[in-house]
């Protein structure tokens, strides 16, 4: 049988390095075994939920080359969940309880302060037809419960390995909420039986939820995919990413010019037994993912590695597969291939190669040199080479710089690369030298 996965996100906002290497995870596995890959978006929350992110995910997705073979929303199948509360209601699995939020609290404090686990005493369960009618005439109205049988729950995780969550350590979990609107608990697994998924893969975050969802399968009748949760993400420094997930958009960082590949390379590989390398394409990730290869600990979200595997790609590109995006730049519709072919050697992103464009292509400020690199600078100009500018020009005019001035190394270089590029690093001068040609180069030394 074909595996058929789902990469389930809420639209509260646009994906970030953590969701998304949830949904390559799926993609890859789904892909991988040739099998299918659904986008569900949990809209449940409605007062959450916006339009905007449910389009904004799928721009990201889009962009990231995670195509869906499926996609539906949560929001639209609201008749079916209601189905599935009748059936559990009919089989006495689901319970009405009436507690406010205070007494909730109440109780678990109570709980905790005689050292017992702060679980949902299941006061709502014994409460007579009588004592709910009058709870409901002083004008409460019932959240919903649903019953765990108490016993370990257990499962092989893909990731984890074998599983056991006792049930009777954890609350029964609120299906429904006191105004009639459903968590997400139970409409994912009842989406999940309905489209015949096989495998929920999902952060370790959700290990808890998945021994009460177990249940909620078993008594719905449906059949248990198998479960994979993946360890969380963590930054370089060992932290968790939450404070800085803004800025580690999909959004964000295609805006700052950053490859999906690199991305993808990146997250499809770290925390894995494989080592973090460039590859070209989701297909090869996806030929080389295995559930086995995901380690237990944390994977480690290094920004100085996905800009690595950025620059890696960066100088693999032709002139031709970015051209239309340096002419969206200053000056880069004067961009030529000599141009891309000096300066991507040093760019970690294409869009920095804006730096590069008024260098070449326009007019940089005088350099702010010390007097007497200004002087060497002004007399620089006497001991250019007649002519055309080659790449061979460099190393004549330097070497007759060196004997009449008597500078050497740095103290030579600098002050040349600084006025006539403005730049204290870049590419080989003598390549520079003749991209400027000598127009220019007599103009920024005068
Ligand atoms: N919407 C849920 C979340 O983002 C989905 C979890 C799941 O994959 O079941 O956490």
């Amino acid at each position: 049988m074909s595996c058929k996965v789902r990469f389930a996100p809420s639209p509260t906002g646009r994906l970030h390095v953590g969701n998304v290497r949830t949904a390559l995870i799926n993609w890859l596995f789904a892909k991988g075994q040739g099998g299918q890959f659904v986008l569900r978006i949990d809209d449940t929350d409605l007062e959450r939920s916006t339009k905007e992110y449910e389009d904004g995910i799928k721009q990201d997705l889009t962009w990231l080359g995670l195509e869906w073979d499926d996609t539906f929303k949560q929001s639209e199948r609201f008749a079916e969940y209601d189905k599935a509360t009748a059936k559990l209601k009919a089989d006495g699995l689901l319970y009405a309880c009436y507690e406010t939020a205070e007494e909730l609290d109440r109780k678990r404090k109570i709980a905790l302060s005689r050292g017992r686990p702060p679980v949902y005493d299941r006061a709502g369960l014994n409460l007579t037809d009588d004592e709910k009618a009058k709870l409901e005439a002083e004008g409460r109205k019932p959240h919903w419960r649903f019953k765990l049988s108490g016993k370990p729950c257990e499962w092989v995780d893909l990731v984890r390995g074998p599983q056991a969550i006792d049930t009777a350590s954890i609350s029964d979990p609120v299906l429904i909420r006191a105004d009639g609107s459903y968590l997400y608990t139970l409409p994912s697994v009842v989406d999940d039986i309905d489209a015949e998924i096989t495998h929920v893969v999902r952060g370790e975050d959700h290990v808890t939820n998945s021994g009460a969802q177990i249940e909620i399968f078993r008594a719905l009748g449906g059949k248990t995919p198998q479960m994979a949760h993946t360890p969380l993400l963590i930054g370089a420094d060992g932290q968790g990413l939450s404070k800085r997930l803004g800025s580690l958009s999909v959004q964000q960082l295609a805006a700052d010019g950053v490859e999906a590949i690199a991305i993808a390379s990146l997250l499809a590989k770290i925390g894995t037994s494989d080592p973090v390398e460039l590859k070209d394409s989701l297909q090869t990730l996806a030929s080389e993912f295995s559930f086995e290869k995901i380690g237990r600990a944390p994977a480690r979200f290094d920004e100085k590695e996905l800009m690595a595997l950025n620059a890696e790609i960066t100088r693999g590109l032709s002139f031709e597969d970015v051209k239309d995006r340096l002419a969206a730049l200053p000056l880069g519709d004067k961009a030529n291939d000599a141009f891309w072919a000096l300066v991507s050697e040093n760019l970690q992103k294409v869009d920095d190669a804006a730096i590069w464009l008024p260098i070449f292509f326009g007019d940089i400020d005088k350099a702010d040199l010390e007097a007497d690199d200004a002087a060497f600078i002004a007399g620089a100009a006497a001991y250019l080479p007649e002519g055309e500018i080659s790449e061979d020009t460099w190393s004549v005019w330097t070497g007759a710089l060196k004997s009449e001035t008597g500078r050497k190394g740095k103290g030579l270089f600098m002050p040349l690369r600084l006025a006539l590029t403005g730049q204290a690093h870049g590419p080989q001068m003598n390549q520079v030298l003749a991209l400027l040609g000598r127009e220019k180069v007599l103009k920024r030394l005068g």
